[in-house]
């Protein structure tokens, strides 16, 4: 995918996320006061906290967007910086020091978009090794086709992503809880 579809996807997904974090469905009706009822501070509070959670992902999510094609400019491009290991130095990167949240999100969607999105796969294992991965889904990053297949690709991982925190892990865990969690898992 191209740079503007980059950032169409990282922009449409800090919005829906900013949505999915900050609406709760599994707690009842979105809008309500103490008894339920719709009131004009029920509205106001969710409004400015999805307008809160959008401007705090934005940054981050578009920004890690951005982040893997720097590998025009250096090493080679589609290996060096889209890959697993790189993903998982974001992953792992707030916990140990305690900034970068929500980067990795943005790399990681970068990766599915060349993926699925683009006629060109990705060397998901690479250095280990240079073979690229692409679905025949992709399409060429100059195709008619390409805002349809990203906004479409954009849609589903945030189909994927309001499942992952509802009803697996909240994508906002405080980094505290998260690496408790974490250490009780490596635990096991
Ligand atoms: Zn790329």
């Amino acid at each position: 995918m191209n740079k503007d579809g980059h950032v169409l996807n990282g922009a449409l997904l800090a919005v829906g996320l900013g949505l999915i974090l900050s609406v709760d469905p599994t707690s009842g009706p979105i809008v309500g006061g103490q008894s339920g009822e719709i009131t004009a501070d029920a509205v106001l509070t969710l409004g400015s906290d999805v307008a809160g959670s959008i401007a705090a992902l934005s940054l981050p999510v578009i920004l890690g967007a951005l982040f893997p094609d720097v590998d025009t400019a250096f090493g080679r491009h589609r290996k060096t910086l889209h890959n697993l290991p790189v993903l998982g130095i974001f992953l792992v990167f707030p916990y140990f020091f305690g900034n970068l949240q929500f980067v990795w999100i943005g790399v990681a969607t970068h990766y599915v978009l060349d993926i699925v999105g683009s006629k060109r796969g990705i060397a998901l294992w690479y250095p280990l090794s240079s073979s690229e991965y692409g679905f025949p889904t992709g399409v060429t990053t100059s195709s008619d086709w390409a805002t349809r297949v990203t906004v479409a690709v954009t849609a589903l991982e945030l189909f994927v992503l309001f499942l992952v925190h509802n009803y697996l892990v909240a994508l906002d865990t405080p980094l505290s809880e998260a690496t408790t969690l974490l250490g009780a898992l490596v635990g096991i």
